[in-house]
């Protein structure tokens, strides 16, 4: 007699849970797939509030899950835009070096591009920068470009569409309260009942140690949220720069720094900043939850992180309360936006995980528990690596299972590099 084909739940319509559930309809014939999403559309929250980039793999630890999964999830990513006709602009990215200090570890990125096997990554003189951005100046740049922009949301709706094709579904405003281990399998409780899954993946972003918690995990690593602003440049300077503008990343500050992003739609934005966020889903200041600031400022880790950072807190509060400030930081790569206007634009809320010392948890943490996969650390290039987090995911989830029904085999690059 056939055995029933598996159930699968997912929890979070971001782009890595609908990509997740479209990697399940892929891999396994007949598989039953279901995507709870609290909102009432998908990639509302970081994948629906963020740069849009597709980050080439230039800055993240050779061997590492970041490393690994973003370079394997550009070449899944490109592939998908392609095929589905969605805009995929390879505008490149500069990152700028402003004194020699800064040119030498710029030199250390640069190295670790190549290590990651980056494409087409090279190292410029101060004066061929301007070969690439003619309004930008500094001592020394590194070239990437086959950096890219998106419409990441965009893509989390044409994932669900093929997750629908394929017989799934995708529940919306269903906000999953908890997660309960059976002896086999996982119960998924919503305020409308609930219902039981072979295997449960948890992709909640901002809420993921909440949801962690609820099935007996530990709450630490913490999401504490970090808000990042953006700015629109005037049309008047929008073309004053063709592509992606970075600083050299500074190891004392925990963010990169302001900088300048081509958006998919034609706009030139400015930003983010990273300043502590006074909810984790809060999107401009009046919007405060009392919930989620007892949760941080009861948390040692916070304040561990807090008295290492003044120096950065210092440097962010100002882009925070001055435009002027915030204009500054990009006039130093691009001293020819003086006068340029600029509006506010969106504001994103950073998932980040921290730990109980302060430290910031830099790599992806995906935990496999039983018969839940835990997604409890996901920041960028979080969105870039989503296809390739998917595959590493189910992966693991069907480690050591038997699969009723056919298997699929997977997509012709998956035996290219797969970290799993
Ligand atoms: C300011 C900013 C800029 C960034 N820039 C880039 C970039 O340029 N390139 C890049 O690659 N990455 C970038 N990132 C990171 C990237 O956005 C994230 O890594 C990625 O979006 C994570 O996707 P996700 O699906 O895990 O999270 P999310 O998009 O946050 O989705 C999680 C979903 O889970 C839902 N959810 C939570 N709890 C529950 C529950 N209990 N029940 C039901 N649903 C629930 C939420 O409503 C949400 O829709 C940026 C992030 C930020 C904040």
């Amino acid at each position: 007699m056939p055995k029933k084909p598996l159930r699968f739940a997912v929890v979070g319509g971001g782009i890595i849970g609908v990509a997740v559930a479209r990697e399940l309809t892929n891999r396994l014939d007949g598989a039953s797939v279901t995507v709870y999403e609290k909102e009432d559309k998908l990639a509302y929250h970081q994948t629906g509030h963020n740069s849009g980039v597709v980050h080439a793999g230039l800055y993240y630890e050779p061997g590492g899950l970041k490393a690994t999964l973003c370079r394997r999830g550009v070449d899944l990513l490109k592939e998908y835009c392609v095929a589905k006709n969605l805009p995929y602009d390879q505008c490149g990215k500069l990152v700028i070096a402003q004194t020699a200090e800064e040119s030498t570890r710029l030199d250390a990125i640069f190295a670790r591009a190549q290590a990651n096997g980056v494409p087409g990554v090279r190292m410029l003189s101060g004066e061929e920068i301007k070969t690439v951005e003619p309004n930008a100046v500094g001592v020394s740049a590194l070239h990437s470009p086959e950096t890219a922009i998106v419409d990441y949301a965009a893509i989390t709706n044409a994932l669900a569409d093929d997750v629908r094709q394929a017989g799934g579904q995708i529940r919306l405003g269903q906000e999953v309260t908890s997660l309960e281990q059976k002896e086999q399998g996982v119960v998924v409780h919503t305020e409308d009942g609930s219902e039981h899954y072979d295997l449960v993946v948890a992709c909640a972003g901002l809420q993921s140690d909440r949801l962690a918690a609820s099935t007996g995990e530990p709450s630490t690593p913490r999401i504490v949220p970090f808000f990042g602003q953006y700015f629109l440049l005037g049309p008047e300077a929008r073309d004053q720069v063709k592509g992606l503008i970075y600083p050299v990343p500074d190891p004392q500050h925990p963010f990169l720094g302001v900088h300048l992003t081509k958006r998919i739609d034609g706009e030139m934005m400015l930003g983010p900043n990273a300043f502590i966020s006074f909810g984790r889903e809060s999107y401009s200041w009046k919007n405060i939850n009392l919930r989620d600031v007892l949760n941080y400022a009861l948390f040692p880790g916070f304040w561990n992180f807090a008295r290492r950072n003044v120096p950065s807190a210092i440097r962010e509060f100002q882009t925070v309360i001055s435009k002027r400030k915030f204009m500054s930081e990009a006039m130093r790569f691009v001293p020819s936006l003086e006068g340029a206007s600029i509006v506010p634009g969106t504001r994103g809320v950073r998932a980040q995980a921290m730990n109980g010392d302060g430290s910031l948890v830099d790599d992806f943490v995906i935990a496999r528990r039983q018969d839940m996969v835990l997604v409890r650390n996901a920041p960028s290039p979080g969105a870039t690596s989503s296809l390739a987090i998917a595959e590493h995911i189910v992966q693991q989830a069907l480690e050591g299972r038997t699969i009723p029904g056919p298997a699929k085999m997977p997509s012709p690059l998956s035996d290219k590099g797969s970290a799993s």
